[in-house]
């Protein structure tokens, strides 16, 4: 029934794609696509056949404080946008008539979007078996399908309300770029490629290119959203100021010949501070390798 229904809906959806009228600009630069959509109210279902379309329609739902939402298939991160400029909170969908959200894999969390060692984690980790089918979280367009070595195989898929999900360490990849998904559509098989240590599954929420942390709108463990519609505020970056206070903790390695004294001098730092930060004596033996915080 539920198949009918949504072959019901493609049908419906794919006569509004055909329907639509198409004044997008569009450039090729190099082997990069840009395609940069007209402001446009939203006309009809969002679910289209039409690259242009599907562009513009993502646009058409965006508010007028927010910039042009590119197409580019080659680049996996777009340029940031600075939610600290959004006073707004913004509303986008989840489930409704025409879309729902499927979970990406069934399985244990293993590690939670935040910070991890002297990294951050954009994602949440899903274990899996390497083969395991991996699915699209809600109904999209394919924007990248590619192997990077971070991610090893990875696909990004655009959703019809702005979102886009990041599926990493794919031990295969099922779908090509422009690819139009249903929610549910294997997308690749479950894997350990790229910088991974054990089969998992990295998944990663964005919008604009900002990470969410996937739990602000899933609830894996329920295998559902905890709500139809999800509120985008500030509110959701705001481990950007964790990020900053990361990014202002800085380290030296040591190496042969160093003194606290030279480390001190080459951070324009004093000695004492150095001991404060790494809770040691002034006559410290430094071993080479080993990591001494300087700021
Ligand atoms: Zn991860």
């Amino acid at each position: 029934m539920r198949l009918i229904l949504i072959t019901l809906c493609a049908l419906t959806l794919n006569v509004s794609a055909f329907e639509h009228k198409e004044d997008t600009l569009t450039k090729k630069k190099g082997d990069n696509l840009y395609i940069k959509a007209r402001p446009k109210k939203p006309s009809g279902p969002l679910m289209v056949t039409s690259l242009n379309s599907f562009v513009d329609s993502i646009n058409s739902t965006i508010p007028d404080s927010m910039p042009f939402y590119d197409w580019i298939t080659n680049d996996i991160h777009q340029k940031k946008f600075n939610f600290g400029d959004i006073k707004d909170t913004i509303t986008i969908s989840l489930n409704d008539s025409n879309d729902h959200y499927t979970p990406p894999v069934e399985g244990k969390i293993t590690s939670e979007f935040g910070k991890r060692r002297s990294r951050y984690h954009y994602g949440t980790d899903i274990d899996l078996n390497t083969g395991d089918k991996v699915r699209s979280a809600f109904n999209g367009r394919v924007r990248i399908s590619t192997y990077s070595k971070t991610y090893g195989h990875v696909v990004v898929v655009r959703h019809n309300n702005g979102l886009e999900t990041l599926y990493a360490h794919l031990s295969k990849r099922k779908v090509k770029v422009d690819s139009i998904l249903t929610s549910g559509t294997v997308i690749g098989l479950g894997g350990n490629t790229g910088r991974s240590y054990g089969s998992h599954l990295h998944f990663e929420v964005r919008y604009f290119d900002e990470a969410l942390d996937p739990r602000d709108l899933i609830s894996f463990e329920g295998g559902c959203t905890h709500f139809d519609t999800l509120a985008i505020s500030q509110c959701n970056f705001m481990y950007r100021e964790e990020l900053k206070l990361m990014s202002a903790i800085k380290y030296h390695r040591i190496r042969s010949g160093n003194t606290l004294g030279h480390i001190a001098r080459k951070y324009g730092t004093t000695i004492n501070k150095l001991c404060r930060l790494n809770g040691i004596s002034r006559n410290k033996i430094l071993r080479i390798g080993q990591r001494l915080r300087v700021r």
